[in-house]
Parts: structure tokens; C-alpha cells; sequence
């Protein structure tokens, strides 16, 4: 008898079935249902079938997580060790990491959607990166000696926050969440950690590999639920002291009003973006171009808060732009996200997907014409799968021009100059991203200059690194993930003035 071999797609589906899932919460060290047992089905979107059922924890368990990060920060071991111990334990955490990475990104394109290759090259390998680096910054800082004068000493030193409230979105549960665990625990705090109701899976397995990695008890919780649950609970908890946040602008200002009805805890915010992509007459060939605005638009399924989703262009670059967008567009096939040949996954969930679909309807009904896609497709998996779009003919206040849409979906609108480019390209309440195609030195350096957004890429998109900071202009929020600034977040400057 002859053996068929599986199929990659098979090999995964065996390695998933082979993997222990962790469904309950992670506090002081150790997993424990939600107090009142409550749990939430977790789906996944390649099939619309429950996973799991996660613990639902409410403000009794973030009470417990809070209380446990409190003790851990006031009286344990983590923020009063030597920072080169505090840098070994994050570098065992990120070698651990590195280790599991292939269960991790299973896990990650299983809950959340993404093609597990993409969830492998960048999601695994950007966490990887953001422990590394935050751990090996910790011991290399002095403090300051002020200028104050012979009569005196006054030392300007950094100290650790206390306890750090992380609630973090679907797009990108890990590396997100690394953006801030990473920098919030080399520096000393305790860590209440919430994912996504959509993505707890990864979040779970990471605080069971910070316990292997020597994390003391306590210094990092995990609570799965729900907004209005647990992450309201720590918005308003009395006993947090900085919330980091990324994920929509609308949970982002009930941040700001948490912090103002309870204890005034500081709030950093990474929120959403609605990214021009501007294509000036000079930029480089239409193929080099156009690859990168798809990959730019259609990447993690559009699902991105950088996201290049407005193609602004010079008319005399327009036919040849577009045409090679739209057929990069129509080859890309939704599939799988398990399957590792798969380069377009699915939407994260039902109730996305129809938001998505809605907005593609709207602009038709505002005279849109599509390009591309526009349906969704593979329905008979049970999956929430939605073809790469293209929408043309929309002037600049049509909805789909305007709101972050969050999906594959790109909208082109015309330039004649390039006062007009940067005009359109700042019309948005947003100000995350930008890119600027030109071969002219002086319109790319005139046109980042003049673009209010945190981040502008001059002929690339995309391209990052942990060294530079990544957070928003406008309405995209406040205070910056990676980097050395993203530090400040999660420390105090203490003066400490000695007469002599
Ligand atoms: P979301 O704001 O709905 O949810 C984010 C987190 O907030 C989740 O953990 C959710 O449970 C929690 N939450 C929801 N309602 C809450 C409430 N009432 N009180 C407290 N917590 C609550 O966002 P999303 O749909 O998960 O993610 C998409 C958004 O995130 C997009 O707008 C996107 O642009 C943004 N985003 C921004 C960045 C960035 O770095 N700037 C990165 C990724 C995503």
C-alpha cells in the first residue's frame, strides 16, 4: 500500500490538533478560570468554528490581576533587580519565543485569520526582535547630573511607572502586544495584559513562556474578555497607573475618559490611520510602484493601522498605476489562512467582514466603480473571506475616502500638482502614515516634510525596524511604540535635589 504525503496544509491542521490550548486566565503566575467561570467561544475565522472557550474575565479577575501586579511591583524581586538580570530573563523570553515561533504563528493565522506565513516572517520575527532589544537597551542608560551648580547635587534618574494596564487589538495580537510588554517590563513595571476578545490564543502561550523564561509571579497577568468587561475594569481601576493602548479611536477616547473618572493614570494611544500613498509624475516605474501599493493595501487583509488604503496620483501616472495595482489585485486569491502558500487570509471575524462589505456597498451606491473584487467569496468554508478591492470614481468626501475602512480595500483619487497632493493627503482627521513616491529630492523631502503623520516612507512602504519610533499625528493618538522613546511611556523622571 502506497502513503500519500499530507499536504502543507494537512502538516498544520496535525501540528494544531497536536497543541495544548491555554483558555484561562494567567494571574500571579499561574492559569485560573474567570472567578464566576464565565467563558466566551473563541472563532476562528478560516471556518467560523469555535476554537475554544476562553475565560470571560470581569472586574473581580482584573481586581486579582491588578493585585497581583500591585504586590510584584511593591515588594517583589522584578523592579529591584540589577538590570542585567531583568535583560537575561527578556533575552530567555525571546529565545523561547524563537523556539515556538511556528506554534505561535499556527495559533496567531488560527484565531486571527492572517496567512500563517506572514504571521512567521513578520509577526514572530518582529516580537522576537522587540524583546531582544528592549532587553538588551536596559543596561546600557546612566542617568543624569544636572548642571545645578557647586552647592548642590541634583540627579534626574528614570523610574519604573508600577503597574502598566496593555489592551491591545486582533490585527497583530503579538507583535502588538510585545510593543508594549517588551519596553514596559524591561524597565521594571508589572503588566495586566488584555487581548483582543477576537486573538487570546497567542497572549496566553506568551505568558506561560515568560513564566518558563524566569518572570517572577505576578509581574505579568493576562486577562481575556470583552471591552465593556475587562477592559473597562482596567481603564477605571484605582490601582493602574499607565494604560497603553492600541486600537480604534472610539475605545481610545473612553481611555481618555476612564483615566479622567478615576485615579488621572497616564494614557498613551496607537490609534487608527487612513494612509495616503501619493505618486508623484517623476516615481520610479509603475511595476516597482504598484507592487508595493498592493502589498501595501492588501497585506494582513488590509487589516492595518498603516495601511496605504488612498492612492493619490499624478494624472499623467494614473492608466499605468492602476492597471498594475488591479492586476495585482485580481491575482491575489483569498485562501486558507493555515495554508502556507496562502497570501490573502480572512477578515477576523462575521461582524467585520459585513462592515467591510457595507462600506464597498456604500461607495458603489456613491458611484464607485470597482476595479477589483468587491465580494466576498469561500463562504462555503464558513470563513470570513473577501476579495482584494479596488474602488475608483469617488470624490474626496465620499465615506470610503474618509473612514478607515480596515479591510483590502484601496481608493484612488487624482493630483494635478503637488500642493494639491500634500492638500489631499493631510484632508484626514487621521496622521499615522504616508509614502511619497518621487525621484526629485527636493518633492520628497518638501512633501515628508509637509505631511502630518508620524511615519512617511519615501519610495518603499512598509519598511520599519524596532530602532524607530512608530505612533500617530492628529487622531491616530499619542505617544509612540518601539524604539528608545517608547521608554518614556512606561517610566517617571525623578529629581532628586541634595544640598551640599
Ligand atoms: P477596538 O478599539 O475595538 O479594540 C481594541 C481593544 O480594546 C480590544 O482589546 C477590545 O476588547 C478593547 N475594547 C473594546 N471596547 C472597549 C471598551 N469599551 N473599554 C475598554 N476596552 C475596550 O479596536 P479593534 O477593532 O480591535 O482594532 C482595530 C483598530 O485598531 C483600528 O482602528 C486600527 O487602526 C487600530 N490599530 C492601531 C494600531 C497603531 O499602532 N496605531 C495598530 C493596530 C490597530
Amino acid at each position: 500500500m502506497t502513503s500519500v504525503a499530507a499536504s502543507p496544509l494537512e502538516e498544520n491542521l496535525n501540528r494544531l490538533a497536536a497543541l495544548r490550548l491555554r483558555t484561562e486566565a494567567f494571574i500571579d503566575g499561574r492559569f485560573v478560570p474567570a472567578q464566576d467561570r464565565a467563558t466566551f467561544p473563541n472563532v476562528s475565522p478560516r471556518d467560523g468554528r469555535v476554537i475554544a472557550h476562553v475565560a470571560l474575565c470581569g472586574p473581580q479577575d482584573v481586581d486579582s490581576a491588578v493585585a497581583a501586579a500591585r504586590r510584584a511591583f511593591d515588594e517583589g524581586p522584578w523592579p529591584r533587580m540589577h538590570p542585567r538580570e531583568r535583560r537575561a530573563v527578556l533575552l530567555r523570553l525571546a529565545r523561547l519565543i524563537f523556539e515556538h515561533r511556528e506554534e505561535l504563528a499556527l495559533l496567531e493565522a488560527l484565531d486571527m485569520g492572517k496567512p500563517v506565513s506572514d504571521a512567521l516572517a513578520v509577526d514572530l520575527r518582529v516580537t522576537v526582535q522587540s524583546f531582544e532589544y528592549f532587553a538588551e537597551a536596559i543596561d546600557k542608560f546612566s542617568d543624569e547630573v544636572a548642571p545645578t551648580g557647586t552647592d548642590t547635587l541634583a540627579t534626574v534618574t528614570r523610574e519604573p511607572i508600577g503597574v502598566v494596564g496593555a489592551v491591545v487589538p486582533w490585527n497583530f495580537p503579538l507583535m502588538l502586544a510585545s510593543w508594549k510588554l517588551a519596553p514596559a517590563l524591561a524597565t521594571g513595571n508589572s503588566v495586566v495584559l488584555k487581548p483582543a476578545e477576537q486573538s487570546p490564543l497567542t497572549a496566553l502561550r506568551l505568558a506561560e513562556l515568560a513564566a518558563e523564561a524566569g518572570i517572577p509571579d505576578g509581574v505579568l497577568n493576562v486577562v481575556p474578555g470583552d471591552g465593556p468587561g475587562t477592559g473597562a475594569a482596567i481603564g477605571l481601576h484605582p490601582h493602574i497607573d499607565a494604560v497603553t493602548f492600541t486600537g480604534s479611536g472610539a475605545v481610545g477616547r473612553k481611555f481618555l475618559r476612564y483615566s479622567a473618572e478615576s485615579n488621572l493614570k497616564k494614557v498613551s494611544l496607537e490609534l487608527g490611520g487612513k494612509n495616503p500613498q501619493i505618486v508623484f509624475r517623476d516615481a520610479p516605474d509603475d511595476d516597482t510602484v504598484a507592487e508595493a501599493i498592493a502589498t501595501g493595501i492588501f497585506f494582513n487583509a488590509g487589516e492595518v493601522c498603516s495601511a496605504g488604503s488612498r492612492l493619490l496620483v499624478h494624472s499623467s501616472r494614473r492608466d499605468g498605476i492602476v492597471e498594475a495595482v488591479v492586476a495585482r489585485a485580481r491575482r491575489l486569491q483569498a485562501d486558507d489562512p493555515l495554508d502556507p502558500r496562502t497570501r490573502l487570509g480572512a477578515l477576523v471575524e462575521e461582524p467585520h467582514l459585513q462592515k467591510v462589505l457595507g462600506y464597498i456597498e456604500g461607495a458603489v451606491a456613491e458611484g464607485a466603480d470597482v476595479l477589483a473584487g468587491g465580494r466576498r467569496v469561500r463562504e462555503e468554508t464558513g470563513g470570513y473571506y473577501l476579495e482584494a478591492t479596488v474602488l475608483d470614481g469617488l470624490g474626496r468626501d465620499a465615506t470610503a475616502v474618509r473612514e478607515e475602512i480596515f479591510g483590502p480595500v484601496l481608493t484612488i483619487q487624482t493630483f494635478e500638482t503637488v500642493e494639491e497632493a500634500v492638500e489631499l493627503a493631510n484632508d484626514t482627521p487621521y496622521g499615522l502614515a504616508a509614502a511619497v513616491w518621487t525621484t526629485d529630492l527636493s518633492t520628497a523631502h518638501l512633501t515628508a516634510r509637509a505631511i502630518r503623520a508620524g511615519t512617511v516612507w519615501v519610495n518603499c512602504f512598509d519598511d520599519s525596524d524596532v530602532t524607530v519610533p512608530f505612533g500617530g499625528y492628529k487622531q491616530s493618538g499619542m505617544g509612540r511604540d518601539k524604539s528608545l522613546h517608547a521608554l518614556e511611556k512606561y517610566t517617571e523622571l525623578k529629581t532628586t535635589w541634595i544640598k551640599l
